[in-house]
Parts: structure tokens; sequence; C-alpha cells
């Protein structure tokens, strides 16, 4: 892989070793070889292309807010879809660009209001990763609300998916199942309601977020799923992880599922802490505690 090759492309804005801090919402320091920033369907068409040939490393990055990029150099190509933001209102009916912003979108929706992505308003990343995660909160979630989508298939032909087709379930989708698949769209179909009430329940939420969550550092969220026994916080509080730390990695005092960067973490003492509270989840409580973040490698 070379800068001066998939410049002669001509796919838009590239960037060549990138530090991720600004990327991922751990702040991690990884560095990612190559970074591309396509404005049209056509150039995201060819830089896809180019890389499934040579077989070089890639993945779509959102907001970077679900992701723990293992070690200090990702050696492949992120494509970011920050170009994908177009955002069209007509009445109820809403279509979004995979790169715009989902709580932007929950905000901008419920002063509108629309109801039905209420829940979306503390939940950081893109619409594309939202839609990858089937993200959600209070008992809700996107897959809920989301008419259909527009995505790139893996042999790069354009196709809308109904709801039914994503196969949404508790933070998993056919994206998640389907390596490959690129969310383009998104189309929702909200209902109309008082922004005055849709903007109290999101102002509610947010100062229950603020109490009980570690916003104050970085980290990617709730660290495991809920296991079916009782909630993961409650899980790894019960095996005294609160407040332990490997490295820069730390299980938050607040919220004992959320792990934090607290100084400099790399991804590899996040993913090392997570697999050790694993480990001994299974040992000492029979638990499995799946991960709801996602480790690249
Ligand atoms: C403080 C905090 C609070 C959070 N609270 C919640 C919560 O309440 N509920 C919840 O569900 N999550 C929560 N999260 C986790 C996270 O915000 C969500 O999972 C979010 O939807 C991830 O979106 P993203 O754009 O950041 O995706 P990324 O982390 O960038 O990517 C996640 C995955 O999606 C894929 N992807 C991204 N865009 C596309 C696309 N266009 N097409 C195909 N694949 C794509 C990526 O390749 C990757 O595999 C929280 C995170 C933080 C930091």
């Amino acid at each position: 892989m070379d800068l001066k090759e998939m410049k002669e492309l001509r796919i838009g804005e590239i960037l060549e070793n990138v530090s991720l801090k600004n990327y991922t919402t751990y702040h991690l320091e990884t560095i990612s070889r190559f970074m591309v920033f396509p404005r049209t369907i056509a150039d995201l068409k060819t830089v896809l292309s180019y890389l499934k040939e040579r077989k070089i490393p890639h993945k779509i990055l959102g907001g970077g807010s679900n992701l723990i990029f293992k070690n200090p150099i990702y050696e492949g190509v992120l494509i970011h879809l920050k170009y994908f933001n177009k955002l069209e209102i007509i009445d109820n009916q809403v279509k979004v660009g995979a790169g715009y912003s989902f709580m932007r979108l929950s905000l901008k929706t419920a002063n509108l209001g629309l109801s039905g992505l209420e829940f979306a308003s503390g939940i950081p990343g893109t619409l594309g990763g939202a839609i990858f995660n089937n993200a959600g909160a209070y008992q809700s979630d996107i897959g809920y609300a989301l008419l259909e989508a527009t995505v790139l298939t893996p042999s790069l032909e354009i196709v809308t998916l109904k709801n039914k087709q994503m196969q949404f379930h508790y933070r998993t989708s056919f994206f998640k199942e389907n390596p490959g698949y690129i969310i383009l769209e998104g189309k929702f179909l909200l209902k109309p309601a008082k922004n005055t009430l849709l903007c109290e329940i999101i102002e509610d939420r947010k100062k229950r977020r603020l109490e009980s969550q570690p916003l104050e550092w970085p980290s990617a969220g709730s660290v495991f799923r809920n296991p079916e026994q009782m909630p993961a916080w409650q899980v790894v509080e019960k095996l005294g992880y609160k407040g332990f730390s490997i490295g820069g990695a730390t299980v938050s005092e607040k919220h004992a599922n959320f792990i934090v960067n607290k100084k400099g973490a790399t991804g590899n003492e996040i993913v090392t802490l997570i697999q050790r509270i694993q480990k001994d989840a299974l040992e000492k409580l029979n638990i499995q505690l799946v991960l709801e973040q996602e480790i690249v490698e």
C-alpha cells in the first residue's frame, strides 16, 4: 500500500499515519496507517475495489465510540464517512446519511416535534454505527424506529433493506453478522409529538446519565452486555474490580460496567482488563460476560 498510488485514485482526502486519539472515544493513541474520507458513493466504490483487489485490511470508522484498537498500529485503511452526512426531513419522514451524528439526529428531531429517537440523545457516534450495533437505551433501540436503510453490498451494489431484513436484536443486527456491508443512509418514519415534552424527556435522561455514568473520562460506554443473572455492573462490582486498573485503564468507581482511560491507556491494557474480568466472572460466578464493545486487531 502506497500513498502515491492511493492519491492517484482521486478518492478525496487521504491521511497517512493518523493518531486515533481524536477518532476514538477511548482516546487511543493507536496509529492508523491510512484514513480516507470519500465524498461520494463513487469514491467509496473506487477505494473499496482497490483495497479488496489488493487484500488490504480496511474498516469503516464511525464515531469510534464502540471500538478498542488493540495494537499500537492499525496496519490498514480506515474509511471515514464524515461526508455522508445529508439530512432531509419532509413532514415526519427523515432521511439521513450514515456519517450523521446519532445524538444530533435525536436532538434535532425532538426539537422539530418528531418522536421515536429520544432514546438516542446520549448515544455518541454516527447513524451508521448505531444501525450496525442496534444501539439503544431505555428499553428502546434503533431497530424500533428505522424504516429502511440504503447499503452497499460486498459486491458493491446499492440495495435497500427493509427493517425486518436487518434482523435487529439486543445490540446486534444483520450487519454485525455479515461484515462487508456498508450502511449509506437510513430512513425513519417518526411520530408527531409535542416538542417541549420530547425535550423534557431528553433533559431528564441527560441528568440521569450525568449522575450515573463517568462521562468526565474517555470511555466507550458499557463494556459488557447485561447477562441474564444480574446487570453487568453488579457482576464486575461483586468481583471487586471497582477502581481496579491495568496501566491507564481503570474500572470506573462511578459505574462498574465502564472502563475509563485515566492515563494514556493503550488498547492492549483495556483488552487485558476486560479478559481478566471475563475469566473471573466465569470461574468465580459461572457467568459469561459478553463484550458489547468491539476489539479491532
Ligand atoms: C459515553 C458513552 C455512552 C454510550 N451509551 C450507549 C448506549 O446507551 N447505548 C448503546 O447502544 N451504545 C452506547 N454507547 C456505545 C456507542 O456509542 C454505540 O455503539 C454507537 O452506536 C457506535 O457508533 P459509532 O459511529 O461510534 O461506531 P464505531 O464505534 O465507529 O463503529 C462500530 C462498528 O460499526 C461499524 N460501522 C460504523 N459505521 C458503519 C457504516 N456506515 N456501515 C457499516 N458499518 C459501520 C464499524 O466498522 C464498527 O464495526 C456509548 C458510548 C459512549 C462512549
